[in-house]
């Protein structure tokens, strides 16, 4: 009873934990909510399970905490969905691991009743295990070929065999075939233990196979579509080991990551099938996406002049402020310009950066208050009133070809107005496209300057201009 009651505890934490991740003020909170439910769960499960090697769970946990406490510290923000990508695929490995942990010493005595499909509880505990070894080893391999490509170690260009789809859809059918032996046909726990571990190998190349054809430019989508994997193979080990806490945890990853994984198709307007299979961002951004005309170019100094006679600042912060870190300088500009009575105002994107909440990590991070980050729906009616638009190191989410465009791959997308301001200033280092690899004509409109350089330096270059003027 009382295990009961704690483990609802947990659950309860977890769910608010969740509810207050929601909004950048509560998420703190709402971070330690649910790790103390975690917490809670594990000291709870450890007391009440029996067989227990107290030895091998505190050497685990030791090890867990200190590998998790030095990537907190030391992983940047713009490699958090690689680190994301290596937790997932360890959770799906380690319930791929508890599926078959439970598999080896209960299948003889399970059978000795008769197949597992003659009884519905030895029918869904077989279910449970398969679907635990499946999900878990494919989220495993899929998401180590996920970080390979987001950290270079491998080409991020898609890369498949001649019928790719034709091999995937065989090997689909083989673990169908193979559940369905090991649930009606075998009656010896040695096949049906072996019909297991071909499942477990079929999913370890299903999880590169499917991932592998994927552009590494997609790789943020298909992580949280994996995270989404690694909840539901712990909630089938969950279900395997009769454990309602890691069922419940294992569900809300499970539903959170395919909810994550929709907002991030939507706000980019693709489905989730085109995201699998479209191989879009594939092509190499680093020259591409047109020729520009008639672009002008300004200094700090100019910029500054222009900044200093504002009203209304709108900055509008994308991935290339996340790579230069330049958040702080960001912070210290926003307030010279409040000091000389602008009011200043951030303009966030759902998708800028590379992982949702990005720029809202980001500006929290310099202690930008939250007031100021104004989402796309109600800051896109304020550009006409601005004087001047800031966009530090963003691209796709302000390119107008989005809205005029048909032919354009991001059209659809909804994205920020920074046209309707009284000048534009673009920030970045280069003409080359962001993300989605295509040109960007904001550049060559008629309010619009470019700004060039590391967007770090160049903010520090205007803080410098602005305090001489
Ligand atoms: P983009 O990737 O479109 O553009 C970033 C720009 O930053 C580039 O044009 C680059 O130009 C510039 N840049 C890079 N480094 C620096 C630097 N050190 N200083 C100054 N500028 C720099 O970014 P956005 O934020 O506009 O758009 C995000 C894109 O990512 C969208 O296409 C979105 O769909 C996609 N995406 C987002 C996800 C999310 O959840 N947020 C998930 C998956 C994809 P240059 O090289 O010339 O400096």
């Amino acid at each position: 009873m009382l295990i009961t009651l704690l483990n609802l505890l947990a659950a309860a934490l977890f769910i608010f934990g969740l509810k207050k991740l929601a909004s950048v003020k509560t998420a703190r909170l709402g971070n330690q909510l649910a790790a103390a439910g975690m917490a809670l769960a594990v000291v709870v499960t450890m007391v009440h399970v029996t067989e227990l090697s107290w030895v091998y769970a505190i050497l685990g946990i030791l090890l867990g905490s200190a590998v998790g406490a030095y990537a907190a510290q030391k992983v940047q923000m713009t490699q958090m969905p690689q680190m994301v990508a290596l937790f997932n695929g360890l959770g799906g490995l380690a319930s791929a691991f508890v599926g078959i942990a439970e598999l080896l010493p209960k299948a003889q005595l399970y059978l000795s009743m008769g197949h597992f499909s003659h009884h519905q509880q030895t029918a869904i505990w077989f279910v449970a295990v398969v679907l635990s070894v499946l999900v878990g080893g494919l989220t495993f391999t899929g998401s180590l070929v996920a970080f390979a490509k987001l950290q270079e170690l491998i080409s991020g260009k898609p890369m498949a065999l001649p019928q790719q789809q034709l091999i995937n859809a065989g090997l689909g059918i083989a673990c169908v075939v193979l559940t369905i032996l090991g649930l009606a046909i075998f009656s010896s726990a040695g096949w049906v233990i072996t019909c297991v571990m071909f499942l477990l190998v079929i999913s370890l190349v299903l999880g590169v196979s499917l991932t592998m054809p994927i552009g590494g430019a997609d790789m943020p989508v298909v992580i949280s579509l994996l995270n989404s994997y690694s909840g539901i193979a712990g909630a089938a080990a969950g279900f395997a080991v009769g454990e309602p806490i890691l069922v419940i945890a294992g569900a809300m990853v499970g539903a959170s990551g395919i909810i994550l994984t929709q907002i991030m198709c939507k706000a980019m307007n693709r489905s989730i099938a085109n995201v699998i299979f479209g191989g879009f961002g594939a092509e190499d951004s680093s020259g591409g996406g047109g020729e520009y005309k008639n672009t002008k170019s300004t200094s700090a100094e100019e910029a500054a002049m222009l900044f200093d006679a504002a009203q209304l600042a709108i900055i509008v912060p994308g991935y290339g402020l996340a790579v230069a870190q330049a958040q702080h300088a960001v912070r210290e500009f926003a307030n010279l310009l409040e000091k000389k009575g602008c009011k200043v105002l951030y303009a966030i994107h759902p998708v800028a950066g590379r992982m949702p909440g990005h720029m809202n990590v980001l500006l929290a991070e310099a202690n930008i208050p939250y007031e100021q980050l104004v989402e796309m729906d109600q800051i896109n009616s304020e550009f006409k009133n601005a004087d001047i638009a800031l966009v530090l190191g963003a691209n796709d989410v302000v390119n107008p070809a989005a809205k005029t465009d048909p032919k354009s791959p991001i059209y659809g997308m909804p994205v920020l107005n920074v046209e309707e301001a009284r000048t534009v200033i673009m920030v970045k280092r280069s003409m080359n496209p962001g993300f989605a690899g295509i040109k960007n004509e904001l550049f060559e409109l008629e309010n619009t300057l470019m700004l060039f350089g590391d967007a770090k330096k160049v903010v520090s270059d205007l803080n410098e201009q602005l305090k001489q003027l």
